[in-house]
């Protein structure tokens, strides 16, 4: 297919395809899915390997969030069965980290729900880093806080934090239709705070929220040109209690396609195969490891992943391995970038995008919903939104906030 071919170069040069390119990848048939899967793949192995980073969440501060996110199951109003709990003490916060370190992860990834961190709370979570960062010296620190207010990107790089989280979820043109609390240009401030302070930004999606082909076009080349390091791809889950339970509107074979589109448009950037991979990729998730080269171990925020030790089977069936902390992630020209920008330049010149709020299970927007422009409305997408998978879900009863041990 001239398309891939074309795409596959231009990945290979880290060079942008068209608008029409990356649509044209969102609108190919399921017969030509396994095509798409190996050119993207091509990208990716160019540009990490057959390496999977694996990253792990800590919910320091569960639920009770003002902001109104529709996706998400901590929002104000949810009325979902989730734990609810104020900030884990630092030692709670390692013991957690520990559980994921132990499985293999090289990112912990500390979030908290909320609209954005007091000065307070970056003083906990500051303590929180140190805690971790004395038992593991080489992980990756991410924080995901929400918005941030002047000065805290670099108390928080201070502290130690390698990293900063904020996706921008969905287009701006439908953002307000997910989220009235806060806007997508908060979202865009906030990962340009992280990136000037000198931390590695991450910034990404949310797909099934019912956008169009051109939504998720918008996102991810506004995401490219705001130049994040790395780019979580979620997946909606349609959590009982929230706007979108209910909205089952992908098929494992869009994933794929969305996914191969985010490399061809990000092909040196960590991509990484976030919430919702398990309850709609189901038995093909092994084949998005082509795609993306980082994923999340075990849980998620507030609903349950698959086993640990079952993401690292998949890992070592699929010819993958589990990157270690004596690899570095991403290609050397960015890695160099992000030295210098931690050294005090934090130039991100250009950098435009935006990114969004919290949830490595979800995060995402509000309830588009245009069937017609979903791929040509294929028939396997229709029927997968006719068919209920809501016992896929399972809000999380293990690991931090309760008595049992965590699923790392
Ligand atoms: S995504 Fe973050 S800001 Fe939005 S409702 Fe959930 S916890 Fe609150």
């Amino acid at each position: 297919m001239d398309l891939l071919n074309t795409l596959v170069d231009k990945g290979l040069r880290r060079e942008s395809p068209t608008r029409e390119e990356a649509l044209a990848v969102l609108a190919t048939s399921d017969d030509d899915v396994l095509d798409v899967v190996a050119a993207a793949g091509k990208v990716r192995r160019h540009w990490f390997g057959r390496r999977v980073k694996l990253n792990y969440l800590v919910n320091l501060k569960s639920g009770l969030c003002p902001e109104d996110c529709s996706y998400c199951s901590q929002r104000l109003g949810s009325t979902s069965e989730i734990l609810k709990y104020t900030w884990l003490k630092p030692d709670q916060a390692a013991a957690a980290a520990t559980a994921g370190v132990s499985g293999g992860a090289k990112r912990v990834c500390l979030v908290a729900s909320g609209r954005g961190p007091t000065d307070r709370d970056v003083d906990r979570v500051s303590q929180t880093i140190a805690a971790i960062k004395e038992q593991h010296q080489d992980v990756e620190v991410c924080a995901c806080l929400g918005l941030l207010s002047e000065g805290q990107a670099e108390r928080l790089r201070d502290a130690g934090a390698n990293a900063y989280n904020h996706n921008l979820n969905t287009s701006e043109a439908t953002y307000g239709d997910i989220t009235t609390t806060h806007t997508y240009a908060d979202r865009v401030s906030t990962v340009q705070q992280a990136q000037a302070a000198g931390m590695s930004a991450c910034s990404g999606l949310i797909a099934g929220m019912g956008e169009t082909d051109e939504d998720l076009v918008d996102v991810v080349f506004s995401l490219r040109e705001l130049d994040p390091d790395s780019v979580p791809v979620n997946f909606l889950i349609p959590i009982e209690g929230t706007p979108l339970a209910g909205d089952w509107n992908l098929t494992p074979q869009r994933c794929l396609r969305i996914l191969a589109m985010v490399r061809f448009v990000c092909p040196d950037v960590e991509v990484r195969l976030a919430g919702g991979r398990e309850i709609h990729l189901r038995s093909l998730q092994p084949l998005a490891l082509n795609l993306a080269n980082s994923i999340f171990l075990g849980d998620y925020l507030t609903t349950e992943g698959q086993a640990g030790k079952e993401d690292l089977a998949m890992i070592a069936d699929a010819g993958f391995e589990v990157e270690g902390t004596d690899t570095t992630t991403l290609p050397e020209h960015r890695a160099d970038a992000l030295a210098a920008a931690a050294g005090g330049c934090g130039s991100h010149a250009g950098a435009a995008g935006g990114c969004g709020s919290h949830g490595a299970e979800g995060g995402g927007c509000g309830p588009c919903g245009d069937p017609a422009s979903e791929s040509e409305a294929e028939p396997a997408a229709v029927a997968a939104r006719e068919e209920s998978h809501a016992d896929l879900v399972a809000v999380r009863r293990r690991g931090v906030g309760t008595d049992l041990p965590p699923n790392a």
